[in-house]
């Protein structure tokens, strides 16, 4: 374990924890949800806001800051914290996925990847010891093991050399990281939708050792009921006194059944990326704010939120505001959002922490079976 960085479990309910995982700059309360600041921002949001809503720790991505600004010059800059103003824990992804959905031409081969960058069209190239430097110079708190996640559906042949490839990165990745007291080094497992090779991953992780762990390879449109499938097993696979990390995870309801599953940490775009588009999530479902049905109405979107969205407009602004393509509109329906998955997991660990986990789910289930307000 890295020195400055450590995980309490407080209590469990079932295969579900919650607890504390200390770092340097600050504790995390789990089961944790990360806001995504891809840029050097959550978009729309302040940070100090973005704390507001109840976030202990950020994602940074590890691909669009390489490419832009670049990570050497946010370390002259003082590093990624006092670049964005965001003094609490941050967390950065390998930049392995994003290379895989986003960048052109790539080339893939056991030393790394070559791309080319979907800014500008210039080359770079990404391996384990590449990740490993570029998250460094960012200086972030957790750092995530350089991997390569196959598209689903493959076949498990295809998934199996894959995965083989990612645990010889994960220890390459091991080796390039060193000993940095204060940063913590997770590994990720993968082998897709089989067990076996779950299993095997998680070995070969273990027998290397990391921090905290990452299930890695699920939320890439395989659908809930199969990604749940894997997670009734694969958390159990990988150490119990560890952080357990879902990636790229998730909606409401994946995020309830992620954690009754043994996840504490997960991080989406979601909730961001849909408040820019004018979608809500309240307890009791998705709400379409452009919809015309809120353009006389009076009441907020959440009677019980106390979002600065919640308490100080009504629908019928927000509504307005989407409509007329103001910039509030993102500002306000990205901090509900933010603030509504920040309740939902402060409700997750008080419910973990009573014992009442099972009757936290299904009050949860039920009031998003009951659909948004009546229309006035
Ligand atoms: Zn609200």
């Amino acid at each position: 374990m890295a020195q400055g960085f450590g995980f309490e479990i407080s209590a469990r309910d079932g295969k579900a924890r919650t607890g504390v995982i200390q770092t340097t700059r600050g504790e995390i309360r789990t089961p944790a949800f990360m806001p995504v600041g891809t840029a050097g921002t959550v978009k729309a949001m302040l940070p100090g806001s973005v704390r507001e809503t109840g976030a202990d720790i950020l994602l940074g991505n590890t691909y669009h800051l390489m490419l832009r600004p670049t990570a050497a010059r946010i370390e002259r800059l003082g590093g990624l914290h006092k670049f964005m103003n965001w003094e609490r824990p941050i967390l950065t992804d390998s930049g392995g996925f994003q290379v895989m959905s986003l960048s052109d031409l790539r080339k893939l081969t056991e030393e790394g990847v070559t791309f080319r960058s979907h800014v500008d069209g210039s080359k770079h190239f990404l391996s384990p010891e590449t990740s490993m430097e570029i998250q460094r110079q960012l200086g972030s708190d957790i750092v995530m093991c350089f991997d390569e996640c196959p598209a689903l559906p493959a076949d498990e042949a295809t998934v199996a050399k894959s995965m083989r490839m990612s645990m010889r990165w994960a220890q390459r990745s091991r080796d390039a990281f060193g000993d940095r007291p204060g940063h913590a080094l997770f590994g990720i497992q993968q082998g897709g939708v089989t067990e076996h090779l779950r299993g095997e991953s998680a070995e070969a992780l273990k027998s290397i050792g990391f921090d905290g762990y990452a299930v890695g390879g699920l939320a890439v449109g395989e659908g809930q009921e199969a990604m749940f499938s894997v997670l009734d097993y694969a958390p159990q696979q990988l150490p119990d006194d560890k952080p357990r990390y879902l990636m790229g995870v998730g909606k409401p309801d994946d995020i309830v059944g992620a954690v009754q599953r043994g996840i504490d940490m997960m991080d989406c775009v979601l909730p961001s990326r849909s408040g820019r588009t004018g979608q809500a999530w309240t307890p009791r479902g998705q709400v379409n704010i452009k919809n015309q049905r809120h353009q006389d109405d009076p009441r907020p979107l959440d009677e019980n939120c106390t979002c600065p969205a919640c308490r100080n407009y009504p629908r019928a602004y927000l509504h307005h505001v989407f409509k007329a393509q103001e910039i509030i509109a993102s500002m306000l329906l990205t901090w509900h959002n933010l603030h509504y998955y920040q309740q939902l997991m402060q409700g997750l660990r008080d419910a973990i922490a009573a014992q009442r986990l099972d009757a936290f789910v299904a009050e949860f289930h039920a009031k998003r079976a009951e659909g948004d307000i009546e229309p006035i």
